[in-house]
């Protein structure tokens, strides 16, 4: 059977090789087991024959930012490749919580009370239990989604106690222009405080300083895939 091959210069393979060697070196650095990292591969706007050699390189973790946009790629490859598990990291509305519940193996972005009720509505009805990362906006950044960390307590108990959600542990999007190093430490803080063991912190530019703080999961775009060729809304 011959196949043709989605990367010819074998360049996403070789990136995801490198990244994943970075991954176990700042781990074993911060005197941590590398298999306690994941790699979740940011394929948001990427073309799908990108993902596809993702997918070849054997790569089965993967981030989305929107549900349609998820729901149509993966839709059909997820058939192609069963073992693929999803997360999503971008803003999630409400009226498309059934359509995330079903879809995404974890919801990443849980910000607000309402989000975590209609999340808890279709888990119930679908029999589907995503795990769930509350998002914290840990500048504070008026425009940015995130609860502020003064109201996590809060939000916190009425995604467990209330609506019975599986909550795992916290995510964070630091500001641009700041040390991101403050940041995971802050989200870090906040986890160990409320008994969360997972950490979805560090992107292309930082992952390996967002794991000598704790990362548990690392979300990688460009560095991955290359630039983004769609610029983003
Ligand atoms: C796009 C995106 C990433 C990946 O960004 P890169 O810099 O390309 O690695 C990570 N996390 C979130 C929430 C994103 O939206």
């Amino acid at each position: 059977m011959t196949r043709i091959s989605t990367d010819p210069d074998n360049a996403i393979s070789r990136n995801l090789a490198g990244i994943r060697a970075a991954i176990a070196a700042a781990a074993t650095e911060a005197g941590r087991d590398p298999a306690g990292v994941a790699l979740v591969a940011v394929s948001k706007v990427q073309p799908e024959e990108r993902v596809r050699a993702a997918l070849a390189a054997g790569h089965l973790l993967y981030g989305e930012n929107r549900v349609q946009e998820a729901q149509k790629r993966w839709g059909s490859l997820k058939a192609e490749f069963p073992a693929v598990r999803l997360h999503l990291i971008g803003p999630l509305q409400t009226n498309k919580a059934a359509d995330a519940v079903a879809l995404f193996d974890a919801i990443e972005t849980v910000d607000r009370p309402k989000l975590a009720r209609a999340l808890a509505v279709e888990m119930e009805k679908q029999g589907r239990r995503p795990d769930c990362l509350i998002q914290v906006n840990t500048g504070e950044e008026p425009q940015k989604a995130g609860v502020m960390p003064a109201d996590l307590p809060e939000l916190l108990a009425i995604c467990r106690e209330g609506c019975g959600l599986p909550v795992a542990g916290l995510m964070c999007i630091p500001p641009v222009d700041e040390n991101p190093a403050l940041h995971f430490a802050l989200l870090a803080e906040l986890a160990a405080r409320s008994d969360l063991k997972v950490l979805s912190m560090g992107m292309s530019g930082d992952y390996e300083t967002a794991i000598r703080h704790g990362a548990t999961h690392v979300r990688v775009g460009s560095a991955i895939f290359g630039e983004r060729v769609r610029p983003e809304a």
